[in-house]
């Protein structure tokens, strides 16, 4: 299916009113979730919009534009929930080009990413990326059912912003594509996007993939971590990470633990953490570097064997075959 019949079909849904599942009064009385997208006002005029277990988007309002930080996997149409939030003029900012934030950028007008990320954001997918993601959500919605049953029964950690959905029932799994698009804007380290009564400042923060970034709102202490800092595995082993180069990043935003009040991750349950956190990904980046960890075997999203080096309240996947002779600790 081309990005054009997408687009079509969600007009034909929204005209037609098959698709109002945007629930204003919420059970939790936060915002608009929906069958899909979990939405809920975490900070004053900023909107997390999480496709729980997959990506977690972010929304930050100012008075004259708003912010959409990640577009998301594709499946559902985010451009209609933050529409819902806000009608001011939306910018798509994407923490990088990795497809499971960028899935949603077909549906806007203005796109924006670090000039790194241009070329690699209008680059044809690898061969089975979107079949193998698709392989994930069905393993993870297999996994589902028995963890939902033990936490109901003796664990209770499971609050309604975390419960795993099933796909939306107008998605056919099978149609689903990675679609390249093109950047209207490029950012730089540095760049301040202006809202208006909200400013967000752009830090280039590579090692993940080589133009990832964070989102620094300074004057409310808020740091938006993209896919450097994370609560769950950090994804280290891609084919475009580095370590060292991750590590350099990770101690830089270490350098904010004493500045910001709270830091959202994009993956995972875990949305918002303490600035401490910023603290420990630094120290375990150190230790890897260092040589100073011990490793255990796991797989990674799309099923590649990786090296996990694991922290307290996180981990970090590095490349089975990795050119650092992390082997060597092990
Ligand atoms: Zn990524």
């Amino acid at each position: 299916m081309s990005a054009r019949e997408v687009t079509e079909e969600e007009n034909h849904r929204v005209h037609h009113g098959h698709h109002h599942h945007v629930d204003f009064t919420g059970a939790a009385g936060n915002g608009p979730r929906t069958s899909w997208f979990e939405v809920k006002e975490v900070e004053p005029g900023v909107y997390l919009l999480s496709e729980p277990g997959h990506v977690n988007n972010f929304l930050m309002v100012g008075t004259k534009s708003a912010v959409l930080f990640d577009t998301g996997l594709g499946v559902a149409n985010i451009r209609k929930v933050a529409e819902e939030i806000t009608p001011l003029p939306l910018l798509v900012v994407n923490s990088h080009y990795h497809f499971d934030h960028t899935g949603g950028n077909r549906l806007f007008d203005e796109i924006a990413i670090h000039r790194i990320g241009a070329p690699l954001l209008q680059a044809p997918p690898p061969p089975g990326l979107a079949e193998g993601y698709m392989a994930y959500m069905q393993r993870l919605l297999q996994a589902w059912g028995p963890y939902k049953e033990a936490d109901d029964l003796y664990f209770h950690l499971l609050t309604a912003e975390r419960m795993i959905r099933p796909l939306p029932r107008e998605f056919d799994p099978a149609t689903y594509q990675v679609v390249p698009t093109v950047p209207t804007r490029l950012l730089e380290e540095g760049d301040l996007l202006d809202l208006g009564g909200r400013k967000l400042l752009v830090m280039h923060t590579p090692g993940h993939s080589p133009d990832c970034i964070c989102l620094l709102d300074e004057e409310n202490g808020l740091l938006f971590g993209g896919d450097t800092i994370n609560t769950g595995p950090i994804y280290a082993q891609l084919e475009d990470s580095d370590v060292p180069t991750f590590a350099k990043s990770t101690a830089r935003l270490a350098g904010l633990a004493g500045s910001v009040r709270q830091v959202f991750v994009c993956h995972f349950l875990r949305v918002e953490n303490e600035p401490r956190f910023l603290l420990e990904v630094a120290d375990g980046f150190k230790r890897l570097v260092d040589g100073d960890v011990t490793f255990r075997q796991n797989i990674d999203c799309l099923n590649t064997p990786v090296l996990e080096a694991v922290f307290d309240n996180f981990s970090v996947f590095v490349a089975a075959e990795t050119p650092l002779g992390l082997h060597a600790a092990l």
